[in-house]
């Protein structure tokens, strides 16, 4: 079995990007107007694979973020908590259509911004991100349905801020229920992907929503910090780091402000010898390695059961070698740009931390791009459980494999973690799956299969990973008082 990365060569097939439509500067979405921010200052979109300036993107101070909470806030009051429910389900509906009317350009835009492969851009976040607008527009007229005898009202304003690595995904998974439930918003993308959220600024303009229903403000840390503190705010939805997760609960203790918080994770996936082995190592290598590695429930802590330890690594690291790592425009490439270069050294940093723990480190052998901020897929074998890499968020594509003999101890390891997020279970047995879904403290657990999103299913986690849940009913819930 050879593991030269050349037998897997194919021709470039990279995606075209003359559809797409990006203004040279970006103003603040605010009132259903774009603004010139009162900072009078821009900062650079760059594309991660080559970094290439891409777009000029406003930096929103405390004064703009003031402007669009009152206007979300005028808006609340004058319109949208008069409108029918029905009719708050037709402009969601609308939101959804022009997405996916503009889906090719969008993928593009997102892949260029963020470093994501086109393919997931363009076969996962886009199609998501409608079909969470669609889900949510269905219940926007039945909130009546879905809590039976309670009256339910909106909160008002709500602040909501999202990181990079889903770009306009974790814009829809935050817009849609918000809408849905008579609130308005103001959203922060993160400093690196403002560039989609743009768009869905540009989109919810086409789509005649009334001015200020969702206020669309760029910027770095202050400006979401902005956000959260400013008194009108009724309701702050953020996903992001742990770190900032507890900064924002120390503003907002003491206050009625509701909350909830999508943070890290270290997901265990865990492989029993009676798993189909080769659907385990798909399963592996989508765990951890679909999008760089930049997934909150990452799959990136494995335990295999330790008598198919040997024949699990031989796989994985065969399997590793055909993963087709650059240009994230083309539509072969399995692995993308690392989304910022804080990020990189961020993964370096804890490379070069697993080979000073003394673990045993396998990277794929292939060449890298030359510019651009990219990382070879990493594998770190016979991690011990106290090691800082098995203990600590990377969110990067660098995995920790450790084995196990029996299911306690495998609850007993993979629960060892100060987050909770979301876990694997690969096994041909179904009571070996209730067993550990009723176990593992994580807020998502899937079997034989991973990272698997769905409108309909409620997401969030357990401990340090956040909480309050996100889609089905639950996320209708959290926006509601
Ligand atoms: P981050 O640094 O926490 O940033 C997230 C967002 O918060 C960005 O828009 C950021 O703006 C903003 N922000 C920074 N400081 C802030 C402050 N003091 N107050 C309010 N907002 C502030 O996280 P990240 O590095 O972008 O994202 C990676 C993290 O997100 C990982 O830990 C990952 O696990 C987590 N994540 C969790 C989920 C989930 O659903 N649980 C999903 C995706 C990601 P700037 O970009 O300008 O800094
Ligand atoms: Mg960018």
């Amino acid at each position: 079995m050879s593991t030269e990365n050349k037998n897997w060569e194919y021709a470039d097939a990279v995606e075209g990007t003359g559809h797409i439509k990006l203004k040279e500067k970006y103003g603040l979405y605010i009132n259903g107007e774009w603004v010139a921010p009162r900072s009078k200052t821009y900062f650079s979109s760059t594309n991660p694979h080559d970094e290439a300036h891409l777009a000029e993107v406003a930096q929103a101070n405390k004064q703009d973020v003031d402007a669009a909470v009152i206007a979300a806030e005028r808006a609340y009051h004058d319109v949208w908590s008069k409108i029918t429910p029905a009719e708050r389900g037709k402009y969601i509906f609308r939101i959804a259509r022009l997405m996916q009317e503009q889906a090719k350009e969008l993928a593009v835009i997102e892949s260029l911004d963020s470093g994501k492969p086109i393919r997931e851009a363009r076969d996962i976040d886009i199609p998501l991100a409608c079909n969470h607008l669609f889900y949510y527009a269905g219940w926007a007229d039945k909130l009546d349905y879905a809590f039976p005898n309670q009256k339910k009202e909106p909160l008002g304003v709500a602040g909501q801020i999202i990181p990079w690595n889903f770009p306009l995904l974790m814009a829809a998974w935050k817009i849609a229920p918000a809408l849905a439930t008579g609130n308005t918003v103001v959203l922060k993308p993160a400093e690196t992907t403002s560039l989609t959220a743009l768009k869905l600024a540009e989109i919810i303009d086409e789509a005649g929503l009334p001015p200020g229903v969702v206020n669309i403000v760029t910027g770095f840390g202050d400006t979401g910090a902005a956000i959260v503190a400013h008194p009108k705010v009724s309701k702050v939805a953020f996903t992001g780091s742990t770190a900032v997760g507890k900064l924002i609960q120390k503003t907002i203790a003491g206050t009625d402000k509701k909350a909830t918080l999508e943070l890290g994770g270290k997901s265990a996936n865990i492989i029993f010898d009676d798993a189909p082995l080769d659907q385990a190592v798909e399963g592996i290598i989508n765990g951890i390695f679909f999008n760089q590695g930049h997934v909150c429930c990452a799959g990136s802590r494995l335990f295999v059961q330790e008598n198919i330890a040997d024949k699990v690594i031989r796989k994985l690291k065969h399997r590793m070698q055909s993963l087709q790592i650059g240009n994230p425009l083309d539509k072969n490439t399995d692995i993308g740009a690392i989304n910022s270069s804080e990020q990189l050294k961020t993964i370096n940093k804890y490379i070069d931390i697993g080979r000073k723990e003394g673990s045993e480190c396998f990277q794929v052998d292939c060449a890298l791009p030359n510019k651009g901020y990219y990382c070879k897929p990493t594998l770190f074998i016979n991690v011990a459980q106290s090691s800082v890499l098995a203990q600590e968020e990377i969110f990067g594509p660098v995995l920790t494999i450790q084995t196990f003999r029996t299911i306690d101890e495998v609850i007993q390891k993979a629960n060892n973690s100060p987050y909770g997020l979301a876990a694997g279970v690969w096994t041909d047995k179904g009571s070996k799956i209730f067993n550990l879904t009723s176990k593992l403290k994580a807020g998502v657990v899937w079997a034989n299969t991973y990272n698997k999103f769905d409108p309909a299913s409620p997401f969030g986690g357990y401990k340090e990973s956040g909480f309050g849940r996100e889609g089905g009913l639950h996320g209708l819930g959290a926006y509601l008082k």
